[in-house]
């Protein structure tokens, strides 16, 4: 299986962020096995496709999403909220405590079609649904095999319905993990008999969700911890969205939210901790030395009005600090944006916080997705997965290695996703999916299931 993306202009993203005009990409088996000039391809390719004034780019990563927030589209039957607990309380534990398994299925089926449109090609997700939790990842999952993206899913464990569910959400990601390992373990075996040590294809990996510290008793943290542990996982985590979590955190546990998480383990390299809205310097040390990711979410944090995070001062600490978008969007450079204009609001000052923000979705983004899925993403680079996007952009200014996060900030962030590319998988072309996926079906059932579900609210 080759492809051949002839003649575009590509960002090569990663530490190079080369701009190369005139540039052809060859993806052959999943893998991107040679960038160059047009007329320096030998080699046939069984498929072309011409971009010819378009940029070619890496796939948009998604660090932290929830995919059943689908489900909230359009929906009035909530109580105003005063704050952000409220919102939790009037929104969303009310709708994640209504999904039913099909529910999980298609909420989670309608982002990841969204994420095709948008050019996100890797997604991390954060999954509740307390009055359904067994089996929940594997619908999800089924989605995710059904779209051909990356995602990476966890059930967000948590004590607010009840020791019961809360047993369901430790042994729903227990067995998702083991799933994955199992998955994983037999596609190495089946790589050694072909004497090729990397898959490129899509994939889905797991890690040990947990809601927040806020919700989370001591007993439950320590045995998700043992359990973590064992099966050699991270974490997945709502840290300090708001200044509630801290003050909860204080008063009954005489701890900061991060020094409690560090003390039962649940910080490291493999784990993130979403949101740090509310984190002091101590607690910036600690997700400094542990290597734990911190993933920035601006434009929920805006929505709730809980603050907007620090990464300027996250980044001089070297927190490795990814962007994500809390099921707001599924649209990267729409986050990135936000993310941009909420730093300058934050200092009061135009020029603080590109570089950050960029950094965030184009190095920091691949970094924390590689520690889940073992590959070199958020590259147009030989050797890396064929995971691709090409933007309808054809630049009105000069574009170059100097310049292109501007373009990507202020043009390619306004011109559409043509076409989007998964381990060498064409999914989208011409700005329609290319997917065996009865799409007009798929939304009547969803528009269907979510009634149902607004009813039983
Ligand atoms: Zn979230």
């Amino acid at each position: 299986m080759s492809l051949l993306i002839e003649n575009g202009t590509v960002l090569t993203g990663g530490k190079a962020a080369a701009v190369l005009p005139n540039h052809s990409v060859l993806i052959e088996d999943g893998c991107i096995t040679q960038v160059a000039p047009k007329n320096c391809f030998k080699r046939c390719a069984a498929r072309r496709l011409d971009a010819s004034r378009k940029v070619i780019a890496p796939g948009f990563i998604n660090a932290h999403t929830h995919f059943y927030s689908t489900f909230a589209r359009g929906l009035t039957k909530t109580k105003p909220a005063g704050n952000f607990v409220d919102v939790l309380k009037n929104l969303w534990w009310r709708l994640d405590s209504a999904l039913t398994t099909e529910d999980c299925y298609y909420s989670a089926l309608i982002a990841l079609l969204d994420s095709i449109r948008h050019g996100t090609t890797t997604l991390i997700d954060h999954h509740a649904s307390p009055q359904a939790v067994r089996g929940s990842l594997s619908a999800i999952e089924k989605a995710v095999k059904q779209t051909g993206l990356r995602a990476c899913l966890c059930y967000e464990l948590s004590d607010r319905d009840g020791a019961r569910i809360s047993k369901e959400g430790l042994e729903e990601n227990v067995s998702f993990i083991r799933h994955c390992q199992r998955s994983s373990q037999r596609q190495s075996a089946a790589n050694d008999h072909q004497l090729s040590t990397i898959d490129y294809q899509p994939s889905t990996s797991a890690l040990f969700g947990l809601h927040a510290a806020f919700t989370l008793k001591d007993a439950t943290l320590e045995k998700a911890a043992a359990l973590g542990q064992e099966l050699g996982t991270g974490f997945h985590i709502h840290v300090a969205e708001t200044e509630s979590d801290q003050q909860y955190s204080q008063q009954k546990h005489h701890l900061r939210v991060v020094e409690r998480l560090k003390q039962f383990g649940i910080l490291g390299p493999r784990s993130i901790a979403a949101h740090c809205v509310h984190v002091n310097r101590r607690e910036l040390d600690i997700l400094s030395q542990t290597q734990t990711a911190v993933v920035h979410n601006p434009q929920s944090n805006l929505n709730n009005a809980v603050g907007i995070a620090d990464i300027v001062a996250m980044s001089k600490k070297n927190v490795l600090v990814g962007l994500g978008t809390d099921a707001m969007t599924t649209n990267m450079l729409e986050e990135l944006r936000v993310a941009l204009w909420a730093q300058h609001l934050r200092a009061k000052n135009p020029s603080v916080g590109f570089a950050e923000v960029v950094s965030a979705l184009f190095f920091n983004n691949p970094r924390i997705a590689e520690r889940s899925f073992n590959l070199s993403l958020g590259e147009v680079r030989v050797g890396c997965p064929g995971d691709v996007v090409i933007i309808d952009y054809d630049p009105p200014t000069p574009l170059e290695a100097s310049n292109s996060f501007g373009h990507m900030v202020f043009g390619m962030s306004q011109a559409a996703v043509d076409t989007t590319i998964v381990g060498g998988r064409v999914l989208m072309e011409n700005k329609r999916l290319t997917l065996d996926l009865d799409e007009p079906r798929i939304n009547a059932r969803a528009r269907e299931l979510a009634a149902e579900l607004w009813k039983r609210l």
